[in-house]
C-alpha cells in the first residue's frame, strides 16, 4: 500500500467506492487523514463503513477544508451529466482528481511510465511491466488494469511505475508527470464522456501535459489524429518523441516491417514467433514498448528475452490448449467486431466460435476475413442475425452454448484440418446473455479446452 502521509493536513472526499475508491479510502486511512465517502451502490457503502470511513450523503458533505474530491474514474465529473457530488465538489472551488494523482504526490521520486491509446493499453502495460521485471528493474504495474494505485507497493527513487492509463483517468490528473508517456493510437471512442473527438484527443494528450525536458513520448503514428499528436510533441522543446509505424520506415523511430522489429539506428529483432503476441496490433503494441524499455536504458538482449517470454493477459487472443496441431484460442475479450477483427487477421483454417450479446452492425465487417474461416459455430442471443448475416458466404452451425460449440468445433478441426487449425472463441459480442462477464465466459473456454480428450494446457495456469 502507498504510504499518503505526504498528504497529512488535508482531508478528502471519495467517491466511488469499487476497486480503485476502497484502495484510496485504505491508504488514506492508514495515513491518519480524514475523509468521508460515498458510492450510490449500497454495498460498495457497507464495504467503506467496515472499513471505518465515514459514509456521508452527497446533500450533507461539507466542502470547507476539503482538498480534493477523489473520484472513481468510471463516474461522470462532467460530461454527459456530472454527477451530484462532483458538481457540489465544482461549485465549491475544489480539485477533483482521481487516484493517480495520490500516487503521483506521495512517490516524486518514483519513475513513472503511462500508457494510454484507444486499444492495447493493457497489453502494452503488462509487456512493459513484464520486460522491465525480467531485466530486473523494480517496478509495480497498475492503475487501469490489475491492482488499484493506491494498493501498489512503495518503490522509491530507484523504482518504476507502469500505469494503464484510461481517457477518463488522465481528465483526472493535477501533478503527475510521465517520465515516458507511450500514446498507442486512437480511434472515435467515450464520446458521450468527451463530447467529441477533439474532447477525447485531449483529454488524452494530458499524458503528455506535464513532460519536461529529458522525458520521452512514444507515439504511434499510424492513424491520422495520432500522427497530429506526434507533429505537437515533436515540436516541443526537450522531449525526446519517438514515432512507431507498421509497414514503413520512420525516421528517428521504431517500426515493424516483415516480421522484424526495426530500431531508430537500424537494429533488428526477429519478431515472429512470438505466440503470445500475434497480429500487427500485438507488433505495434511491441514496439511501443521497445522504445519505452529503450528510453529506460533496457539493454537490447534484455528487451528481446522479455518481449518473448511474454506471458501474454487472459482473454485477449490467448492459447489456452493444444490437440495436436490445433490451438485453443480464448479470445473472450473481443467483445465487438472490430476487436475479432484483430484476431481473424492472426490465424488462417480458423474454427470460430462467435456470438452473446450483438453489437450494432454484427458481424458484418468482418467479411474480409470469411475466407480465413472453415466454420463458424454461433451461441446464444445473436444467433439468428449472425445466422442471416453469414448466409451464403460462411458455413456455420447453430450450436447454443459455449459447450457445445466448443465440442462441435473440436470434432471437426480433428475430422478436417490436417496441419495447423485454430479453434477460436471470438465472439464479437457481450457476454451478459449466457455469463456473469467476459473474464466468466473466457475462464469457462479455457477450462472446457483444456478438459477435451488429448488437451496440453498452453500459457498460464489460471
Ligand atoms: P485495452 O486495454 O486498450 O482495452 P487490450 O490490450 O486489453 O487493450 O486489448 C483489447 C483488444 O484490443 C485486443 O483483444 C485486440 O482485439 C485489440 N488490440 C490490442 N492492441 C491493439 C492495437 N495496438 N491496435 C488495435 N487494436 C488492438
Amino acid at each position: 500500500m502507498i504510504d499518503l502521509a505526504v498528504l497529512k493536513g488535508s482531508s478528502f472526499v471519495v467517491l466511488g467506492l469499487a476497486r480503485s475508491g476502497l484502495a484510496t479510502v485504505r491508504a488514506l486511512s492508514a495515513a491518519g487523514i480524514d475523509c468521508v465517502a460515498w458510492d450510490d451502490n449500497a454495498a460498495s457503502r457497507e464495504a467503506a463503513t467496515r472499513l471505518g470511513v465515514p459514509v456521508v450523503e452527497p446533500a450533507s458533505i461539507g466542502w470547507s477544508g476539503v482538498a480534493a474530491l477523489v473520484i472513481s474514474p468510471g463516474i461522470p465529473s462532467h460530461l454527459p451529466k456530472p454527477h451530484p457530488v462532483a458538481a457540489a465538489a465544482r461549485a465549491a472551488g475544489k480539485k477533483i482528481v482521481c487516484d493517480i494523482e495520490l500516487l503521483a504526490r506521495a512517490q516524486p521520486k518514483a519513475g513513472f511510465v503511462g500508457i494510454t491509446g484507444t486499444n492495447g493499453k493493457s497489453t502494452t502495460t503488462a509487456l512493459i511491466g513484464h520486460i522491465l521485471v525480467e531485466a530486473g528493474r523494480r517496478c509495480e504495474v497498475g492503475g487501469n488494469i490489475g491492482r488499484g494505485a493506491l494498493d501498489l507497493a512503495p518503490l522509491g527513487p530507484s523504482g518504476i511505475y507502469v500505469l494503464e492509463l484510461s481517457s477518463y483517468q488522465l481528465e483526472l490528473l493535477d501533478s503527475f508527470r510521465a517520465n515516458v508517456a507511450v500514446w498507442l493510437n486512437i480511434t472515435p471512442d467515450h464520446i458521450d464522456r468527451h463530447g467529441d473527438m477533439a474532447g477525447y484527443v485531449a483529454a488524452k494528450e494530458n499524458i503528455f501535459a506535464r513532460q519536461r525536458p529529458g522525458d520521452c513520448a512514444v507515439i504511434g503514428i499510424d492513424d491520422r489524429p495520432s500522427h497530429a499528436v506526434y507533429d505537437r510533441m515533436a515540436a516541443r522543446s526537450g522531449i525526446a518523441a519517438v514515432p512507431v509505424a507498421l509497414e514503413r520506415p520512420v525516421a528517428g523511430g521504431v517500426s515493424f516491417r516483415a516480421g522484424m522489429l526495426i530500431d531508430a539506428d537500424g537494429y533488428r529483432v526477429d519478431f515472429s514467433d512470438v505466440p503470445t503476441l500475434p497480429g500487427d496490433h500485438n507488433a505495434q503494441n511491441a514496439a511501443c514498448a521497445w522504445a519505452a524499455c529503450r528510453w529506460l536504458d533496457v539493454p537490447r538482449e534484455k528487451i528481446v528475452a522479455g518481449l518473448k517470454s511474454y506471458p501474454g493477459l487472459p482473454h485477449r487472443q490467448e492459447r489456452v490448449a493444444s490437440v495436436g496441431q490445433v490451438i485453443y484460442v480464448n479470445d473472450s475479450k473481443a467483445t465487438n467486431a472490430d476487436a475479432t477483427a484483430r484476431a481473424l487477421s492472426s490465424y488462417r483454417d480458423i474454427y470460430w466460435i462467435l456470438g452473446g450479446q450483438a453489437k450494432e452492425g454484427g458481424v458484418a465487417p468482418l467479411a474480409p476475413w470469411f475466407d480465413r474461416i472453415r466454420h463458424a459455430f454461433l451461441i446464444g442471443e445473436a444467433t439468428e442475425l449472425f445466422a442471416s448475416q453469414l448466409e451464403g458466404k460462411l458455413a456455420y452451425s447453430r450450436c447454443g452454448d459455449l459447450k457445445s460449440a466448443l465440442d462441435a468445433a473440436h470434432q471437426r478441426a480433428l475430422r478436417e484440418a490436417h496441419g495447423a487449425a485454430v479453434v477460436l472463441l471470438s465472439p464479437a459480442c457481450a457476454s451478459w446473455d449466457q455469463w456473469k462477464s467476459y473474464e466468466h465466459r473466457g475462464d469457462a473456454f479455457r477450462a472446457m479446452a483444456r478438459a477435451l480428450p488429448g488437451a496440453e494446457s498452453l500459457g498460464r495456469a489460471a
